[in-house]
């Protein structure tokens, strides 16, 4: 059984009585702080395999719980509330409850990889920190980040035309991030590639933002794609 740091202790939990003598000895105050048992029963046996199956989780079941990440992590010397040592604990337990409790800070991974370097089992928390923020992301548990709904836009694109249209993925971002398309930088870059880019390369690109081209002989070979997709998916939640 791991050290658990006070601050993890659900405050309720925590009994204290402020004045306390016993057998002549003063224990008033934290001398005799007392935690309440308590009885867990929502395990799922099966979380610590599928955060394994998320990009980053394959090693989350290498820890021994040595602490080196948190004591290093960039994040903890902000905040200790960050954990990474108790979120992969709780990971390996398969108390998502508990970790639901901090699923407003886990995506602040910054990745520096400092956990990464020093973990002496080759655990890789940094990216544990990542597979654990997808999964909070596909469960509903927190707002899809920019760089999701950016990936999101990507595979459409992709996998309905078998190429990208630079325009319409960043309109169809601006839009779902809720931006206004006309941002001062893009103008501004506008304004050079007129100036700079061949006419023939502008009108193609101007043609293409309303006729979105296709690979040819995409429409088989997406479907494949699709359907691998799919099928991943599948079996990551089977
Ligand atoms: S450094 Fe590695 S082995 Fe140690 S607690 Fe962190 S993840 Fe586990
Ligand atoms: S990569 Fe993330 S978890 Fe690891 S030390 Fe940096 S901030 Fe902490």
């Amino acid at each position: 059984m791991p050290i658990h740091e006070k601050t993890l202790i659900d405050a309720e939990r925590l009994k204290t009585q402020e004045h306390l003598v016993v057998d002549g000895v003063d224990v008033s105050g934290h001398w005799n702080t007392m935690i309440t048992p308590r009885t867990l029963k929502d395990y799922d046996t099966g979380f610590e395999k599928l955060i394994q199956k998320f990009g980053g989780g394959e090693n989350v079941h290498r820890c021994w719980q040595c602490g080196s990440c948190t004591n290093s992590c960039t994040m903890y010397a902000q905040n200790t509330n960050f954990n990474p040592r108790y979120w992969i604990y709780l990971t390996r337990l398969g108390l998502k409850d508990e970790l639901l409790k901090d699923k407003d800070i886990i995506w602040q991974c910054v990745s520096c990889n400092r956990c990464t370097h020093i973990c002496p089992r080759d655990v890789k928390p940094e990216g544990v920190m990542k597979a654990l923020a997808h999964w909070l992301e596909e469960e509903g548990h927190t707002e899809k980040t920019a760089s999701t709904k950016f990936d999101e836009i990507f595979w459409e694109q992709i996998s309905e035309r078998g190429r990208i249209e630079e325009s319409s993925v960043m309109q169809s971002f601006f839009e779902r991030t809720n931006q206004e398309l006309k941002q001062d930088w893009l103008v501004e870059m506008v304004k050079r590639l007129i100036r700079h880019l061949p006419l023939g390369h502008l009108i193609r690109s101007a043609k293409h933002t309303v006729i979105k081209p296709k690979t040819k002989k995409w429409g088989r070979t997406g479907d494949v794609l699709k359907q691998y997709v799919r099928e991943q998916k599948e079996a990551m939640h089977g």
